[in-house]
Order: structure tokens, then sequence, then C-alpha cells
């Protein structure tokens, strides 16, 4: 009889894709370019680097057990206080604090079918119940999630903007959502992809944490801040919820290096800046490039950019032989649709004459 906690079994592992090494030389191609885990093109900030360089003298010792620097930096960064914040070795890890402290068995969790993968994982292995809500246009659909509420109903998730299909939700919307749900259940706002969100569209979701102290918001140092690697990711709450979630926290779980950068580069607001200023001019050269070639495509607020093709594992096969890594996304529940990382002009290049040339030839 397996021994794993009740839920695990039926769990399936997170797909991460190959290093790009590994497929370089399974394919016996050199200079694939990765367009897969929406990662920052632009690599490391300078500021980061010199940080990192600086603090790794100090390795041998633990690191700051709570983070104190790099709080006090986001608490102007978020405009919150340091007691409301805790931080994780990527947002991913602010998640399963969140799940181990609030989320048991048989209790539901509710987020939209083609929700950010984690969420599944997290409710399963909790012995909980994952209520997935059909979207409407690859959306969250904020009413049906709101009629499954039931008493059983623990957490609402919602990323926004939501990986894989880049879709968002206005600040108006989520308030008007946020009013109606019940105040035991606790809503995650994933904003992974915040930075990239035009900034008259933002929403203040921190500031309404004050109204609705059930809510949450988890951000990430992965994305525009470019450090994927390191794994920082930070959440906001009210610091009633913020002192559960510290009692459950493994102590040291941001390492030293990663505290440093993620401090250096909230001071690089010209790496950040350059980050969102080239994704959001790629992302317009890549969407019109979609439209000439009347190729279908979900409009979208983050890093990424899903499109929609017949056949999509052939052609993830394909453009892969071509050296691009795309993320095919048949596990989010859309086997027609390719999700693709804004990555750098020439990157960007080389995938639309791969694509061409791939669809050209299934024409
Ligand atoms: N939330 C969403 C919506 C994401 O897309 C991701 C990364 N793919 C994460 C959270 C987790 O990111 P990280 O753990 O690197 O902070």
């Amino acid at each position: 009889k397996a021994l794993a906690n009740e839920g695990v079994n039926g769990l399936h592992p997170y797909q991460p894709g190959k290093p790009v090494e590994e497929l370089e030389r399974e394919l016996g191609i050199s200079n694939i370019i990765k367009l897969a885990s929406n990662e920052n093109p632009l690599g490391l900030s300078p500021k980061a680097a010199a940080a990192i360089a600086k603090a790794s003298v100090e390795l041998a010792r633990y690191p700051d057990a709570n983070g104190f620097y790099l709080k006090q930096k986001l608490t102007n960064y978020c405009g919150v206080d340091a007691d409301q914040l805790t931080l994780g070795n990527g947002s991913n890890e602010v998640l399963e604090i969140l799940f181990r402290t609030f989320v048991s068995s048989g209790d539901e969790v509710i987020f939209d079918k083609h929700a950010f993968i984690v969420y599944a994982l997290l409710t399963q292995s909790a012995g909980a119940t994952s209520v997935a809500i059909p979207s409407v246009d690859w959306g969250h659909d904020l009413d049906a999630m709101l009629a499954a509420v039931t008493a059983k109903t623990r957490m609402i998730c919602i990323a926004n903007p939501n990986n894989p299909t880049g879709t968002f939700l206005t600040p108006l919307q989520l308030q008007q959502f946020l009013a109606k749900v019940p105040e035991q259940v606790i809503v995650v706002l994933d904003e992974a992809y915040f930075e990239y969100v035009p900034v008259a569209e933002r929403a203040n979701s921190i500031g309404w944490i004050s109204d609705y102290p059930n809510l949450v918001v988890t951000r990430t140092f992965s994305k525009a801040f470019g450090l994927a690697g390191l794994r920082v990711g930070y959440l906001v709450s009210t610091p009633e919820l913020a002192d559960l979630l510290n009692r459950v926290r493994e102590p040291f779980n941001c390492n030293m290096l990663a505290l440093a950068a993620a401090e250096a580069v909230l001071d690089d607001s010209d790496y950040v800046n350059q980050s969102v200023l080239l994704n959001s001019q790629e992302m317009a050269r890549l969407t019109q490039w979609c439209d000439d070639n009347k190729i279908d495509y979900i409009p979208s607020y983050g890093n990424f950019l899903t499109v929609q093709v017949d056949d999509a594992q052939s052609v993830y096969r394909k453009l892969l032989q071509q050296g691009v890594i795309v993320r095919p996304i048949g596990g989010y529940g859309m086997p027609n649709h390719l999700r693709i990382s804004i990555g750098l002009v020439q990157e960007n290049d080389r995938l639309m004459a791969a694509l061409n040339e791939i669809l050209a030839t299934k024409k």
C-alpha cells in the first residue's frame, strides 16, 4: 500500500522543459532559443549581478531568516508595512505556504479551468477538491466562480494576468467580485505578471486588503525583475494572516543571494523599464505578425502570447527541430494552443521565420 498522503497518489509531477544544453545534445543542433518559461530575455540586471558577487563572500553564513532588508525595500515598492509581507523561494513557495496554512482535506478550492497548474497541484496535495470553472473567452468567469462557492470553499485563486492565457481582469471587475466573496474564503490574487500591465490599467490590489482582509496578493521577482533562477517571490496580506504564514514558513527559505539580488533589482528601475518596454514592443510586433498571417491568438497582458494552431504538438516538435522551444499547453486543457514567451528581437525573428515555414508547409 502506498504511504503517500491522500491526494498525492493521483498527482502528476509538474513537467518542466528540458535544459537547453540537453536538448542541443539530443537534437544535435546548437544555438537553441528558449521561449517557453516566460523568463526575462534580457538576462540578469547589472545591479543584481553586482549585489550577488558582493553577497557571495558571506555564503558560509545562513541568510537573514526574516529577509529584513528586502522587506524594507518592498514596503516602499508595495506601499505596505513589513509585517504584511511573507517572502518565499519563488511565488510558488508562498502559494505552497498559503495552502499548507489554510487548506485541509475536504476543503474546496476554486480556480479557472485554464489557471496556473500549481493551484491544482497544491489543492490535490492538501487532499482538498479542485473546482475548475470553465472560462469565458479564455478569461475568468467571475460570476460562475462566485456561484461555485459552497460552505466547503476555502480559497479562490485568480491569476491576473492569467498564465497561460494572458487574459486580464479590470480593477472594477475584481472589486465587484471581492465585495461578493464570503469573508471566510481566501481570495488569492496572483500577480506574477503585474509589472507588464500598463500603469494606467493596473489595479491597486494591495490597497484593497484593508477593505477585504481575506485578500492576499502574490508577486514574483522571476518575470520583469529577471531573477527566475534565484527563486524569490512574496505575498502581501493583513498582518494577522502574515503571522500565521510565518509560523508555517521554513526558516531561511530565501537564500542569501536571492535576497541580495532582489533588493538590488528593486533599485534598478532602468532594467525593469527596459524589460517592460521590450516586452510591449515585441508583443506588438508578434501580434501584428499573427494578424498578417491569420494566426489566432489570445490578446495577452503578460510576457507571453498564446497562439492557436492545429496539431500544436507537431508544430511544437517542428519548432524544436529548428531550435526554438515554446510551450505546448495540452496539460492546461488547451491542446490546440502553444504558449510563446516574448524574447529578444532576434529571438522573435527566429520564431516567426520558423513558424512561417512550418505553417506554410502545412497548408
Ligand atoms: N504564478 C503564475 C501565474 C505564474 O505564471 C508563475 C510562473 N510561471 C508563478 C506564479 C510562479 O513563479 P515563481 O515561482 O517563479 O515566482
